[in-house]
C-alpha cells in the first residue's frame, strides 16, 4: 500500500490530489502522509515486541510539533540533541521519563532543563560532560541519570559525513576508554548510571556493522558488570537506511530479528533512535517550476525550492527522485533541477533523465521527509515553506509559510545608525 500514488493521471497525497493542496498553500511546501508514518511508526515498535524496548524517534530528523504528537500518541519517546528539541518534545507531549539526551556539546542550561524536566537518561559523550551533568546537578539538588556513549569504532559502510562511530569522528567515548569513564562516573556523587549507548551512523543499509557494535558493547557490559555497575539500558542509536534510488537496506522486521538474536536474555532495556527510517519516504517536497532553459551543454529546470528549504542534494550529493505532480505521455530530457538560490551548488538533481517538464507545473521531491525541513533556512532571506499533513481526505498545515515580518523578526537597527 502507498500513500504517494497517481489516480486519474494526477499524484496524490492518501485520498487528496497534491494540485489541490498546492492551490491552498501555494508552493513550495513540504507534505506528509499519515498514514505512512504511522505505519512506519508501527512496523518498527511491533518488530522488536518480542523483548523490553522503547522507541524514543529522533527529533532531528523532522521535529515538526505534530510529527512528534503522532509518535507520542503511538508510545513513542524521543531521542532528542538540544535544548530546543526538548523544549518541541515537551510541547508535544512526550513523557520525559522516554525521553533521551544525546549530542557531543551539552551546555549547562541545557542540562539544568533537562533535569528539572527529568528525562530518562542523557547518553554521555566525554569525561568532562560526566563533570559538568556532576556540578549541575549537584546545584539544583539532583541525581542525574547517564548513559555514557561508546565509539565503538566500526565502519558503518556509509557516507563519511553521516558516519559516527568511528575513532576519526567526534562521536562518543573510545570503547577502550569507556570502562573509565563509567568508574569516574560511579565516582561522582550525582550522577546515576543507568545504562550504555551508541549510534555509529546514519543511511545504513547493512545489519552487519550495527550488528558487530551491539557485539562489542554486549562484551563492555560484561565487564563493567563485573566491577559492579548496574547496566539496565542498552541504546542501539538509530540509522536504519532507507530507499532513495535503488539502496536495498534491510527491511526493519529483518533488522529487528538480527538484533533480537543477539541481545534476547541480556537482561537490559533495548532503546531504538530511528529518524530516517520512520519520516524519510513519508514526506515530499511539492515545488513549482519557474523557467526552463538550455544552452548547447546543458538543460536547466528552475524551480521555486532552492537548497534552503531542501539540502541534501547540495551537501551530501543525495539522491531524491523526481516526479510531475501531472502523469502524461511525454518526452525525456536530461536536466539539472536547481532552484533560486545565488549559489551553483543549489540544485536538487544533476543530470537527471526526465520527463519534459513545462513551466508552471508542479514537481515532487520524493524522499524528503527526514532532514528536509528540519535542516533548512532562510539563506537568501527566503522564507521557510509551509508543511502540510493528510489524512484520508482531509488537509492539516501543521507549519505555516513564514512571512516577511517572521524573516526580520529580533532584529535590531541600533539607535546610533537612524538619524
Ligand atoms: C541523528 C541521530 C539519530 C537518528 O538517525 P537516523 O539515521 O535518522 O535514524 C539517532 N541517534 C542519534 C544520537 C543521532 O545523532
Amino acid at each position: 500500500m502507498h500513500f504517494f500514488e497517481y489516480k486519474n493521471n494526477e499524484l496524490h497525497c492518501e485520498g487528496i490530489p497534491i494540485r489541490e493542496i498546492s492551490e491552498k498553500v501555494g508552493t513550495p511546501f513540504y507534505l506528509y502522509s499519515y498514514h505512512t508514518l504511522v505505519r512506519h511508526f508501527t512496523v518498527f515498535d511491533d518488530a522488536f515486541k518480542g523483548i523490553p524496548h522503547l522507541v524514543c524517534y529522533s527529533a532531528k530528523s523532522n521535529s515538526n510539533l505534530a510529527l512528534l504528537r503522532l509518535f507520542v500518541n503511538l508510545g513513542g519517546g524521543v531521542d532528542i540533541v538540544s535544548g530546543g528539541e526538548l523544549y518541541r518534545a515537551v510541547h508535544a507531549g512526550a513523557d520525559p521519563q522516554k525521553i533521551v539526551f544525546s549530542g557531543v556539546g551539552k551546555r549547562e542550561d541545557e542540562i539544568e532543563y533537562a533535569l528539572k524536566m527529568g528525562i530518562l537518561m542523557f547518553n554521555v559523550e566525554s569525561s568532562q560532560e560526566l563533570q559538568t551533568i556532576n556540578k549541575v546537578a549537584g546545584r539544583i539538588g539532583k541525581k542525574a541519570p547517564i548513559a555514557i556513549r561508546v565509539n565503538p569504532d566500526i565502519d558503518p559502510k556509509t557516507h563519511p559525513y553521516i558516519s559516527t562511530g568511528l575513532k576519526q569522528n567526534k562521536f562518543g567515548i573510545d570503547i577502550l576508554r569507556a570502562p573509565m569513564a563509567y568508574r569516574l562516573a560511579s565516582q561522582l556523587p550525582n550522577l546515576k548510571v543507568m545504562g550504555i549507548d551508541c549510534h555509529i551512523g546514519s543511511q545504513l543499509i547493512e545489519v552487519e556493522p550495527i550488528l558487530q557494535a551491539l557485539k562489542r558493547l554486549k562484551g563492555l557490559v560484561e565487564t563493567l558488570r563485573e566491577e559492579g555497575q548496574d547496566i539496565h539500558y542498552l541504546d542501539l542509536g538509530g540509522g536504519l537506511g532507507i530507499t532513495y534510488e535503488d539502496e536495498e537496506p534491510p527491511h526493519p522486521v529483518e533488522y529487528a530479528s538480527i538484533l533480537l538474536e543477539e541481545i534476547r536474555g541480556f537482561d537490559c532495556k533495548l532503546v531504538l533512535e530511528p529518524g530516517r527510517v520512520i519520516v524519510g519516504n513519508a514526506g515530499v517536497l511539492i515545488s513549482k517550476v519557474l523557467y526552463t532553459k538550455e544552452n548547447e551543454e546543458k538543460r536547466f529546470v528552475i524551480v521555486d525550492a532552492g537548497m534552503n528549504d531542501l539540502v541534501r542534494p547540495s551537501y551530501y550529493g543525495s539522491y531524491h527522485n523526481i516526479l510531475p505532480v501531472k502523469e502524461e505521455k511525454r518526452e525525456e530530457m536530461i536536466a539539472d533541477v536547481v532552484g533560486p538560490i545565488c549559489e551553483s551548488s543549489d540544485f536538487l538533481a544533476k543530470g537527471r533523465k526526465l520527463p519534459t517538464l513545462q513551466s508552471g507545473e508542479l514537481i515532487a521531491v520524493m524522499s524528503a521527509g527526514a532532514y528536509g525541513f528540519s535542516m533548512s533556512t532562510n539563506y537568501n532571506s527566503r522564507t521557510r515553506v509551509a508543511e502540510v499533513l493528510v489524512r484520508d481526505n482531509q488537509m492539516f498545515v501543521i507549519r505555516k509559510r513564514e512571512d516577511y515580518e517572521d524573516l526580520v523578526r529580533g532584529e535590531v537597527i541600533p539607535e546610533f545608525l537612524l538619524p
